[in-house]
């Protein structure tokens, strides 16, 4: 392991202090896997951020072990979309690594509504 890597899997990220109520968020859900909170810079009238609350930095990281999780945080995505009134339908987008677009290295699914969206994405 490199030092970067060293680095990327055991620092913590904005959203481990949200984990831990460090900072505030408006959180919308919450159980014992995962958290879903607004999103700071909403890019769609509805955008939530659901969180595993085991640190995985991101999606390609993620491990066999992690299969449940994972399943777990996209039935969780539909869950807080439901509940959010996205009926009409609703994007899941996770950026992972550079090119993904990923800034925060805490592993997250993005759940956007309210407004159709365009295809492709930027
Ligand atoms: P990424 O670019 O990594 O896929 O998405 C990170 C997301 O986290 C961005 O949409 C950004 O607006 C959001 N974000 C960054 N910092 C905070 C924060 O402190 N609070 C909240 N609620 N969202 C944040």
């Amino acid at each position: 392991m490199t030092n970067n890597k060293l680095h990327m899997t055991n620092q913590d990220t904005i959203f481990g202090k949200i984990i831990r109520r460090e900072i505030p968020a408006n959180i919308v859900y919450e159980d014992d896997l995962a958290l879903a909170f607004t999103d700071v810079n909403p890019q769609a009238p509805v955008h939530i951020l659901v969180i595993p609350k085991k640190p995985i930095p991101k999606l390609a990281e993620a491990e066999p072990e992690d299969q449940a999780l994972l399943g777990h945080l996209l039935l969780t995505a539909q869950k807080v979309a439901e509940q959010a009134g996205l009926a009409n339908g609703y994007r899941v987008v996770i950026n992972t690594g550079d090119d993904g677009g990923q800034t925060v290295y805490h592993l997250h699914l993005h759940i956007l509504g309210g407004r159709p969206m365009a295809w492709p994405p930027g």
